[in-house]
């Protein structure tokens, strides 16, 4: 009932390795169009979150509710994707001897589960779709660009418009900015508080200037639970906070 009108609701959700508590009885209320960021020290449980929302690893008890009714955890992680849960992983992973236009294609087509171009042919609407796209993440003069030739930064934007061609509505994104120069990270974070007008967006990151940059609620994760939440200024004055950081 308290799910009602959420995007991903986390009740009591808790996991354990060998009898190690990776994630224990955490909760977090996502509504929809909002954008979360998470942060923790290294072992808090952050990738063992995304692992449990988007299927990769099933919890031993507590929920899971995505779009106020369905239990994720009764689905895989095939099911989940197609549900609209999508996931960036730290690293970028396109297709560096296609285009950048091309990448955009085959990640549109990919979600019609159309594997060859060949049998599918492009639409007008698909096009500006894709041209959407590339003005979102800043690629539009680069579109005939090999992906090889991006530098690190504009690779991960990349991803992140695969990943919009799949028009999911929870982009869970981890370490963006990682590797990332300092103009790439201001322009990453507002690259994805435009995203989240039209979609809830959850930001695993360790870079705080870029999460003050995103100006988002934060969520603080230790030894697999919510240690605190609010707004970055008030996470950071919590004296649990600080010792949980200090501390290691
Ligand atoms: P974070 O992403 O915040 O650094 P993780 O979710 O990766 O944290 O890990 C949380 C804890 O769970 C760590 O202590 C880690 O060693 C442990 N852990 C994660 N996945 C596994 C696994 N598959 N088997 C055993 N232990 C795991």
């Amino acid at each position: 009932k308290e799910a009602k009108g959420s995007l991903l609701y986390l009740d009591g959700v808790s996991v354990a390795f060998d009898g190690f508590k990776a994630i224990n009885n955490l909760s977090m209320v996502l509504k929809p169009g909002e954008m979360r960021a998470i942060i923790g020290p290294n072992g808090a449980g952050k990738t063992t979150m995304m692992d449990i929302i988007t299927g990769k690893t099933r919890p031993d008890s507590g929920y899971v509710i995505f779009d106020g009714e369905i239990d994720l955890t009764q689905h895989d992680e095939t099911d989940i994707a197609a549900m609209g849960v999508g996931r960036k992983f730290q690293k970028p992973t396109v297709f560096e001897s296609h285009t950048v236009w091309d990448n955009l294609e085959l990640a549109l087509n990919r979600k019609r589960g159309v594997f060859s171009t060949l049998f599918y042919k492009t639409t007008g609407k698909d096009r500006e779709q894709i041209d959407e796209i590339l003005e979102t993440i800043r690629l539009i003069a680069r579109r005939d660009e090999l992906a090889a030739n991006l530098s690190h930064g504009q690779k991960q934007w990349l991803e992140i418009g695969m990943l919009l061609a799949q028009e999911p509505k929870l982009m869970l994104v981890d370490e963006p900015v990682a590797g990332m120069t300092d103009s790439e990270t201001d322009e990453t974070a507002k690259l994805l508080r435009e995203i989240a007008k039209t979609r809830s967006v959850v930001v695993v990151e360790h870079d705080m200037g870029f999460v003050r940059n995103l100006d988002v609620k934060v969520t603080v994760l230790a030894e697999g639970s919510v240690l605190a939440e609010g707004s970055l200024d008030h996470v950071s004055a919590n004296e649990k906070v600080i010792e949980n950081y200090l501390g290691r």
